[in-house]
């Protein structure tokens, strides 16, 4: 059979093309008058998205979650947060190479995505002066290699799977080559923006299969944020990755407008479980500029959080509510009505490993640096 004729179990193609937008005046369900507003917004933050996943909102409700997600709004102007609010500079060690924790190795390898996500973080790779990101990752594969503490390799950007397959053949056969790495992470939103990219793409199959072997394995750190981009599509990509034995778990934050209720979450986690991919981390939004509206403060995003993760099975209640803090990955343990209590899951520097840290409790603070110190680090 042609792989266009292929159809999966559940009568998903193998094969659809997906076609991209690049311009909100390319959507026809935003009203005109809409649009140039919209359009004013995406000149700053950049618009990408494609009609497979425009048409998964609905468009009669102005508050879509997809919506939220995706389509840009004239809040997102305001005037708040920095375009690298974790401070990814200060960890930049070559042009898109990022080593933070000793074992981890991050390759921004990508300045392109499916689609872009309103809420992104590191939306400053989409904006015109940027320069972080190298399509040669020869340096920093000569300083993995030279680095025999590295295991953990991500590949980030952007999407690493929007580069080509011949590329990312490349990459992975050249990770491989290193001994000392162990795990090879993809961190990509395509089974939710474009599913077919790996289903059609016999090729990458193979070489997933070649790549994750079993005592070295490649890892999907996929990001869906809502129940709806769970599509039959999206579940059969995550089956074909399983299928060629890739491991795959789920990241994503809390966003205001998109998953900031315990019952989308809980819906969200429990549906990701019984699919293989369970959810991972729930970050919590950093404050970068442009994502004001997409922002949930410390305190209620943990009462979301824990509230979801009350509804679900075991694996459903495997996250981690996390701060990607310039000083560490700091995760959100409880809080009282007074205090707010976390622990370095990851530390920058050594002293900090593990640590506790205990805050006055601030029903307003979004970040860290908001916060005030109760006792710890001492
Ligand atoms: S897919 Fe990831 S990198 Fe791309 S826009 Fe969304 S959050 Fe940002």
């Amino acid at each position: 059979m042609s792989l266009a004729g292929a159809h999966y179990a559940w009568g998903v193609r193998a094969f659809r093309s997906v076609r991209p937008l690049r311009s909100v005046a390319q959507v026809p369900n935003i009203p005109k008058a809409e649009r140039a507003k919209l359009g004013n917004v995406a000149e700053r933050y950049a618009f990408r998205a494609n009609d497979y996943y425009l048409g998964l909102i609905g468009w009669q409700d102005p508050k879509d979650p997809i919506r939220q997600l995706i389509i840009p709004r004239e809040e997102e102007l305001a005037d708040w947060g920095s375009l690298d609010a974790s401070r990814e500079s200060l960890v930049t060690v070559a042009r898109g190479v990022q080593h933070k924790y000793p074992d981890t190795v991050l390759l921004l390898c990508n300045e392109d995505c499916g689609a872009f996500c309103r809420y992104c973080f590191r939306k400053r790779l989409f904006m015109t002066a940027n320069d972080e990101v190298s399509p040669d990752i020869s340096e920093g594969l000569r300083y993995i290699a030279d680095n025999p503490a590295v295991s953990d390799v991500l590949l980030t950007g952007g999407d690493p799977l929007m580069l080509g397959t011949r590329r990312l053949v490349e990459i992975l056969g050249a990770l491989r080559a290193i001994p000392h790495v162990r795990i090879i992470r993809i961190g990509s939103k395509m089974p939710a923006f474009d599913p077919w990219r790996i289903l059609r793409d016999e090729r990458l199959q193979e070489a997933l299969r070649k790549h994750s072997a079993p005592t070295r394995r490649i890892y999907l750190m996929a990001h869906f944020d809502h129940p709806r981009e769970l599509t039959d599509a999206a579940i059969a990509g995550i089956d074909c990755f399983i299928r060629n034995g890739v491991s795959c778990v789920n990241q994503c934050p809390l966003i205001a407008g998109v998953n900031d209720d315990p019952e989308v979450l809980a819906e969200l986690y429990q549906r990701l479980a019984w699919a293989g991919c369970p959810p991972y981390y729930l970050f919590q939004g950093r404050p970068t500029a442009g994502n004001r509206p997409y922002a949930v403060p410390i305190v209620r995003a943990w009462s979301i959080f824990d509230q979801a993760i009350r509804k679900g099975s075991g694996l459903a209640r495997r996250a981690r509510f996390v701060m990607s803090h310039e000083s560490g990955k700091i995760e959100v343990l409880a809080v009282d009505d007074r205090r707010i209590y976390m622990r370095y899951h990851r530390a920058r520097a050594a002293a900090n490993r593990g640590k506790l840290l205990i805050y006055e409790r601030n029903d307003e603070a979004y970040w860290l640096d908001q916060l005030e110190l109760a006792c710890g680090p001492g």
